[in-house]
């Protein structure tokens, strides 16, 4: 099969290159690569899934677009070049052994475009390889001088509209890197938000002791700070005032626009039963508490019993001790469902025993929840509620008590690819997209609202993304990239260079013909919004260009893993809005679950990979295209195990071995028609899977329903039959059913068997009414259930048969059927029955009888039922017509009676549906 999968290759070289046509068109897009690395066969479900889907679509007689191009942006291959260069072990042997890069092209990685050179080759190879029906003519990296005016040309519209912004914001930052790190930068936390916290600010002497909290409003409820006497905390001159605090927040507040100078030390117990003091409440002391974290904060903090649970426990622990027994909660919120002092309450219900309970954080969580949401503070603190209250007193002490605020991450390690901890900091000149601006926000919410989003649970998870997301930092001072246009010293990061990149497919093999410096903004104004004169390219060219370009745009779907819905996928969403008019917004995008492999997750770095090509060498790419599209739907994660897919070669071995044999196939039998009649099914069904992108459901119609099909159907055909033409033609609707999924085998069958042209475009199968015939598939139905049930019988009794003998229930049981098939409330039915004089004539045996109908009713499949209260088939026909393949089958004579006519103890049990049946 190999050879025929290099000839297949050689046909489709240039096979899917899609130009502009008088028809529909299908525009599909997959988040590019970045290629700095090899493929492993997690990301080759990323791009076989979405071929799968062109590859449908293309028969479904659309033109369609499936583009490919990689993206290098940013400072990941520096900084693995710099890596190679100095000679680090791990780097080079994740090169060497894993990627397998030959040593004369590994020494070249010393430049950073080697590598992207090297990879953005393999991975075109090896997706060739895959079979992936790419138009490769569209192929671009995002340092290419021509992706680089575009890039201007969107940044330069961008900043005209203000959504770009010079500003100080707080950003993930490495100190190592010197640089802001994005998600892509990060080795851990690349979910870690950055929460704004105020310190509350106590004075002590002359030095001020500042808190972190995040309810600035519970200040009036303070009785006392803690400290951990087990820390050396630091005086330190903080924008010329002195402060006391961990050396940890120090370093932390230096970042964020504070010019800190670090003095002598104080240990935790030189504090401790000190007294403090704060306007806004009063003289307080200061506790000893181990549970406090010097790196959480300023690694000091307030204490308010009545309304934080772990205040209140910790406290309690300490008066349990004897000591502190003066200090009583002061309450200050009033909240719905919580008494006078809310924390007591919380902890009293929860059965907490010490400050070491497991169920703390929960607990915490749920008062602060209540209060924020429900709460109230006290008339003498004003009487508002809990989330006005608590802005108004970050106000006040911001501008009268001292406060600043302080960033931290929430609670999570983020550690930079570099290996150095990620902290906040504050950045000024720093450009940023304003993904904060209300405005831009609604206009995606609305965006999003007229886009199919499969599966539809991400809809949340956008909406959310969409709520929370903050302003981007969007340039960096270094990494590959396209320069920011007004302010050259930038350099537009990763994420935001990769967001209509979309648009440019549609156009990228029109502008590698044309010099860079001809594409000034006023071509890209007037290809992508047919407005101004630009005059360094002809109008001929820009108006064929700009047609090409409304011929495909907008995109119909996008696909992508679901770990981009909380950055790519939805940035991508902002820029289409603030640079396309509203018909061009994307309609669509599919989001991807994760891959697995032996049931852990992939990863690269961990050397948990299974390298895509050398799976493709061992198994064969359809094999793997089978395996991956059937071991999960897209949206679902999947799991790559080897002795799993061997297991899809024999199956696609067996698939080919039956339409070679068909090829001869020629005759016909009874049995003929039920099998026409299943396939259209399969077909409908197929059909309507691909439709949804369901292909794990699609597969298993068109390849595992088939093949059942085809099992009863040969079990069915006259001794020394092998199948008459009708097999020739489901041979050529099946191989078209599978022909996205298993391209390479089914277009060397389709060539074998007289297909016309490719079968990567003939026409995809469609259901022929005319071959449906519902009668002939009851009959089989009928009786394939029956044999099973014999089959059951023989394997339960003891004794060899002799003969077997098959009662039909009679008319009026068929009758019984009807009504209770009808009937909506099955519990009352054989009361219902009952009312029917016919059957009240024949008493408790009609009881019985229905409520065995009404069991049996339930067991069946709905839509056979709807079917037999329809039309039931002649079942005393049906098996007598059958009657010489069941005695073949179990090798007995077998007889066909009505029940009513027999007086066989066992023949009153016979049932719709259901024969009854005596083996002797
Ligand atoms: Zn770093």
């Amino acid at each position: 099969m190999r050879s025929s999968e290099r000839e297949c290759s050689a046909r489709w070289e240039h096979a899917f290159e899609a130009d502009p046509a008088e028809k529909e068109k299908y525009y599909l897009t997959v988040a590019f690569p970045y290629p700095s690395g090899a493929m492993h066969v997690g990301h080759g479900r990323t791009y076989i899934v979405p071929d799968v889907v062109a590859r449908y679509q293309r028969m479904r007689g659309k033109q369609v677009l499936f583009p490919m191009a990689f993206h290098v942006t940013g400072t990941p291959v520096i900084g693995i070049s710099k890596r190679i260069a100095n000679g680090d072990a791990k780097t080079v042997g994740l090169y060497r052994d894993l990627y397998r890069v030959p040593q004369d092209i590994l020494d070249r990685f010393i430049n950073p475009m080697e590598i992207v050179r090297h990879f953005s080759e393999e991975y075109r190879r090896v997706m060739q390889k895959c079979g992936l029906s790419i138009d490769w003519r569209r192929r671009f990296i995002t340092v290419d001088p021509q992706y680089s005016k575009f890039i201007e040309w969107q940044y330069a519209h961008l900043h005209e509209d203000e959504h770009v912004v010079k500003g100080a914001h707080p950003v993930k930052y490495c100190p190592q890197c010197e640089n802001p790190v994005g998600d892509h930068d990060l080795l851990e936390g690349d979910k870690a938000e950055i929460i704004k916290f105020t310190l509350v600010v106590f004075s002590w002497g002359d030095a001020l002791v500042p808190c972190a909290t995040l309810r600035p409003e519970t200040v009036y409820g303070v009785t006392n700070l803690w400290i951990n006497p087990e820390t050396t905390y630091v005086r330190v001159t903080l924008d010329g005032k002195e402060w006391i605090l961990s050396r940890e927040a120090a370093a932390k507040l230096a970042l964020q626009d504070h010019e800190v100078r670090v003095g002598e030390e104080i240990p935790g117990t030189a504090l401790i039963d000190q007294t403090v003091s704060h306007p806004l409440s009063g003289e307080i002391p200061v506790l000893p508490a181990t549970f406090v974290d010097p790196d959480m904060g300023t690694g000091i903090v307030m204490s308010v019993p009545a309304h934080a649970p772990f205040d209140y426990i910790a406290l309690r622990d300490l008066q349990q001790q004897g000591k502190y027994t003066a200090i009583r909660p002061v309450p200050l919120i009033s909240v719905e469902g919580y008494g006078e002092i809310p924390a007591k309450d919380a902890v009293e219900r929860a059965g907490i025993r010490d400050q070491n309970d497991p169920g703390m954080e929960a607990l915490t969580q749920e008062v602060y929840s209540a209060e924020f949401s429900r709460g109230k503070v006290f008339d003498k603190y004003g009487g508002k509620p809990v989330r006005e209250a608590r802005d108004d007193v970050a106000v006040l002490m911001m501008e009268r008590y001292g406060s600043i605020p302080m960033y931290e991450f929430d609670n999570r390690q983020v550690i930079c690819r570099c290996g150095s901890r990620v902290f906040v900091k504050i950045l000024h000149d720093q450009w940023f997209l304003e993904y904060s601006d209300p405005c831009w926000k609604e206009q995606v919410k609305t965006q999003l609202d007229e886009m199919a989003l499969v599966p539809p649970e991400v809809r949340t998870e956008f909406n959310r993304t969409v709520d929370w997301l903050k302003d981007w930092a969007c340039t960096r001072r270094v990494g590959l990239g396209t320069k920011l246009p007004w302010d050259p010293t930038w350099i537009i990061e990763p994420l935001s260079d990769s967001t209509i990149y979309m648009a440019y497919y549609t156009i990228a093999h029109h502008l590698n013909a044309i010099a860079p410096e001809k594409l000034t903004p006023d071509v890209f104004e007037y290809i992508f919004k047919g407005e101004g004169n630009p005059t360094t390219v002809d109008r001929e060219t820009l108006d064929r260009i700009r047609s090409e370009f409304l011929y495909w745009y907008p995109y119909d779907y996008r696909f992508s893993a679901k770990d981009l819905i909380s950055n790519h996928l939805t940035f991508q969403l902002f820029h289409h809005r603030a640079i396309f008019p509203a018909k061009l917004q994307p309609k669509g995008m599919v989001v991807f679950g994760m891959g697995l492999l032996n049931g852990a997750k992939m990863s690269s770095s961990k050397g948990n990979v299974f390298l895509l090509e050398d799976a493709l060498e061992e198994f064969g790419a359809d094999t793997v295209r089978m395996f991956l599209v059937g071991s999960a739907e897209p949206w679902q994660d999947f799991d790559w195990r080897n002795e799993l897919v061997s297991s899809t070669r024999k199956q696609i071995e067996r698939f080919w071995t039956t339409v070679e044999e068909a090829k001869q196939a020629k005759g016909a039998s009874d049995i003929d028609a039920w099998l026409a009649s299943r396939l259209q099914h399969r077909i409908e069904s197929v059909t309507a899977a691909l439709d949804s992108f369901q292909t794990r459901q699609a597969l298993q119609e068109a390849f595992f329903g088939v093949e059942a099909d085809l099992k009863w159907y040969r079990r069915r055909l006259p001794e020394g039959a092998t199948g008459g033409a009708v097999m020739q033609d489901l041979c050529r609707t099946w191989v078209r059913l599978l022909a996205p999924i298993i391209p390479f085998t089914c277009e060397t069958l389709w060539s074998e068997i007289g297909g016309e042209g490719m079968v990567s475009f003939a026409p995809w199968p469609e259901v022929d009414e005319a071959r449906v015939n519902p009668d002939v598939e009851l009959a089989e139905e009928l009786l394939s259930r029956t044999v099973e049930d014999i089959e059951s019988i023989v394997k339960l009794i003891p004794i060899e048969p002799k003969s077997i003998s098959l009662f039909v229930a009679p008319a009026w049981k068929h009758e019984a059927f009807r009504i209770i098939a009808a009937s909506t409330d099955k519990t009352r039915v054989v009361r219902e029955i009952m009312q029917n004089e016919e059957m009240r004539k024949r008493g408790r045996e009609a009881t019985d009888a229905a409520k065995q109908i009404t069991k049996l009713v339930l067991k069946l499949p709905p839509e056979l039922v709807k079917q037999l209260a329809g039309s039931s088939p002649d079942e005393q026909a049906v098996l007598e017509g059958a009657r010489s393949f069941l005695e073949h089958e179990f090798g007995v004579p077998v007889t066909v009676r009505n029940a009513e006519e027999s007086t066989h103890p066992k023949a009153s049990g016979a049932l719709p549906f259901k024969p009854a049946i005596v083996i002797e």
